[in-house]
Formats: structure tokens, sequence, C-alpha cells
């Protein structure tokens, strides 16, 4: 490698993150106390201040009981609302189209009870054949509960031979073609696998316009890059918040219906007492008068201790807005790419996620030729304290994540590939 750590520490002088406020794993191998962090694609680091906000929920329950639903400092019974604002302020919603509840899959599920709905010859689910392997059971056990056969109702769209990544005029051309056979799309808005960062106007418009309904998962887009929901006239979304919205393992997930299917009485919907106005939840009639928001797609009463990691969270992205984290991210994955670039020119190693910066969020997959992406992962953890993760057989995922990683981390990420994969020549 030509470039230097000490060109890293400056631009880290330069273009300071937040890493302050969170808790970086030390590092196996030695060198350095800290490790280079960049699987929060897979599992965001734990901010410094939910410990003490947690500690501060239980704290309530302690002194409170079942007072604390009205007088909690924070109350529980409208606790899901504080959450609500910069939920909808991360992707781009009204707040009336946003909500936190469950986890992503099942909500998948809760939104496809409404939105898949096939009929007559519009009956497939389109997903992306790289799709994260829990979208893609979601969706088959879905067409077997309508009756359909999976393997036939489930069209997986791949990229063109010897190409890694989506077109979107490919998806589109499809959906003119055969449109008029898809009751929904629904496609990762970041690939988990590859990067790609698809064009989620442009696929929601041609969805739409052969008359498909359009959901997406922004597992790996929420908190990564920029989204506008409402303006690209999506028709639903579900993310989760434990990637890059450092939530916590298994955290609660974020849900986005457009308004425009708000108050449609025609819709099927599973409903328990918080589908319901607040102030009918406890009448004895047989009639729930669901709102005429997002908030009618919720059952249960949530969980207030894991609601306080995804509002404490949700926080930081508001202060630090995500104009300037999508800046910053693009600063720093196109110094590891270049990084990467040197290193791979003379290894079997390739850069798989698409290489203009609007096609991509922050990660970047590696392939690795010799195969073995789990072998070489463990190397870089414990040899060098990189961690980054592993899809089996090939791929290797490296996110700097512009709100706690550093250049010099992703320096570390290629000195230490460059140590640990040999040169072909
Ligand atoms: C991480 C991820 C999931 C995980 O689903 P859970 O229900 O949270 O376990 C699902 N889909 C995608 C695209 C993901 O990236």
């Amino acid at each position: 490698m030509t470039s230097t750590e000490n060109e890293a520490h400056r631009r880290d002088g330069a273009d300071p993150g937040h890493r302050h406020l969170f808790h970086v794993p030390p590092a196996d191998g030695g060198r350095y106390p800290e490790s280079a962090y960049l699987a929060g694609n897979s599992l965001g680091l734990q901010p410094r201040a939910t410990r003490t906000e947690l500690l501060a929920d239980l704290d309530a329950w302690s002194r409170l009981g079942v007072e604390g639903h009205l007088e909690a400092e924070r109350p529980w019974l409208p606790y899901h609302g504080l959450l609500t604002a910069p939920a909808a302020r991360l992707v781009g919603a009204r707040p009336s189209e946003t909500v936190v509840m469950n986890s992503l899959t099942v909500n998948l599920h809760l939104l496809m009870v409404s939105f898949y709905r096939p009929a007559g010859e519009r009956t497939r689910i389109v997903i992306e054949d790289t799709a994260f392997p829990s979208d893609s059971y979601a969706v088959r056990s879905q067409a077997r509960f309508h009756g359909l056969d999976p393997d036939t109702t489930v069209v997986r769209l791949r990229p063109r031979d010897g190409e890694e990544n989506l077109r979107t005029e490919d998806v589109t051309a499809f959906l003119a073609a055969e449109g008029h056979t898809v009751a929904l799309v629904l496609l990762g808005g970041v690939n988990y696998l590859t990067g790609e960062l698809l064009d989620i106007p442009a696929i929601t418009a041609a969805g739409r316009a052969a008359g498909a309904v359009v959901g997406w998962d922004l597992a790996h887009a929420a908190g990564n890059v920029p989204l506008s929901l409402h303006d690209w006239d999506v028709d639903f979304a579900a993310w989760c918040s434990y990637k890059y919205l450092n939530s916590g393992p298994g955290a609660l997930a974020g849900v986005f219906v457009h308004e425009r299917h708000h108050g449609d009485t025609g819709l099927p919907r599973f409903e328990g007492w918080w589908s319901t106005a607040a102030d009918t939840r406890f009448e004895m009639t047989p009639v729930s008068r669901p709102p005429a928001t997002v908030e009618a797609w919720q059952i249960s009463n949530p969980p207030i201790f894991a609601m306080g990691p995804v509002r404490t969270s949700l926080e930081l992205f508001d202060a630090v807005g995500m104009p300037a984290l999508r800046d910053r991210s693009l600063r720093l994955t196109g110094y590891l790419e270049r990084l990467l670039d040197e290193v791979t020119a003379d290894r079997p190693l390739t850069v798989v996620t698409p290489r203009d910066p609007a096609r991509r969020g922050c990660q970047l997959s590696v392939r690795i030729g010799t195969g073995n992406a789990n072998e070489l992962t463990k190397r870089l953890r414990h040899e060098h304290g990189v961690i980054a993760d592993a899809r089996e057989p090939d791929i290797v995922r490296f996110a700097p994540v512009p709100l706690y990683s550093t250049y010099h981390d992703c320096w570390r990420v290629a000195d230490a590939l460059a140590a640990t994969v040999e040169a072909t020549s």
C-alpha cells in the first residue's frame, strides 16, 4: 500500500465523526486498543447514552409500579409517540405514516396481510435473487398462505450474466412487460449482500404504474442513506433498528404506510387493542375504531425497555442529521474504496459493490477469489482487530459507518487485508 497510516490520522483530525458517543469493542491482535469495527451494517455499536436512559425508565417502574403508565417522567402509555417524529424524519415520512413496533420480519408479514392481496392473474411477488433470507422465507410463506405455489409466485430478479448488481432499467423493463401479473414488489432498498442502493423512486413509480403495490425493506437503508418515502410515493416500508440505527440486538423495528392508505376500511388488517383509537382501547363493545394513521397497524402495547434504546438512537440521528451523515459517509467510503483498490489490484479480491457512490450506501462488499470468507474474517479479527462480516462462501462486507467509524479504521482494513491475503505477483 502506498497510502500511509499518518494520512488516515490526518483525515480523522480534519473530519472527525461521533465515535466518542459510542462504546467501541476492544481489539484482538494487540497492536491497537480498540477494534476497527466495520460490522455496523450487521449490529450497530452501543451509544454511551443508552444505558443511562434505559436505567431511568427502569427506575420509573421501581418507583411507580403500574402508575408509571401515566406518571413516569416519560409516561409509558404514549411512549411510542416519542419515537414517531424522529423516525419519520429519518425516512422522509409524515409522523402519521411512521410507527416503531415489533421486529422487521413480523412487520413485513403484518404489512403483507394488508398489501399482498393476490387476485386473478395478478398474484406474483417480486424480490431480488439476493434478498435477505428472512424476506425470501416470508414471501414464500405468504404465497402458501394464499394457497399459491411459492416457486411460481415468487419472482427473483437477477443481475445480467457476468454482473453483480441489478440495473434499474432491467427492473423497470420487467415491470413494464410483466407488471400485470405482479401483486407486490418487495425489494431491499440497499442490498444486504452487495451493498447496492436501488433507485427506489424509479422502481416505485414503475411498479405502481403497472398496478402493483410497492413495498421496501429498508433494513440496510435506514440510517445509511437519505430517504423520502412520502414523496417517492412508496406504499409501505419496514426496517430494523439494530443495524445502522444502533438500538441493540433484536431491537424494535420501524414501519411506514403511505397516508393514501390511512383510514381505508377495505384493507384487511390484523388488530388488537392498540389498533383502535386510544380512548376506545378498554371499551367492551366488540367494535374497533382504528385511527386514520399507521398506528392502526399496531396490535399490542409496546415494550418500553425496548423502546428506550431506539429513542436514544433516533435522538442522536436527529441531532447529527442524515445530510451531514451522508456527506461524511461518501468521504469515508470513497477513502476505503481507494485503499481497497490499492490492495485488490494484485490479489484475488474484487469489490462487488457499485462504483457509483449514488448507487450505494457506506458498505463495500469484497469477493474473496479463494472462497472461505469465514476463515478470512476470523483472521482479520484475531490477528488485526478488524471486525467485518462474512457471508459464505466468498463475500466479506465492510461498512465504515459515518457516525462512529474513522479513516484509520478504513486504513486498518486495507492494511490487514494486505497482510492476510497473499499477493499473486
Ligand atoms: C437484517 C435483515 C432482516 C432481519 O429480520 P429480523 O426480523 O429483524 O430478524 C430482514 N431483512 C433484511 C433485508 C435484513 O437486512
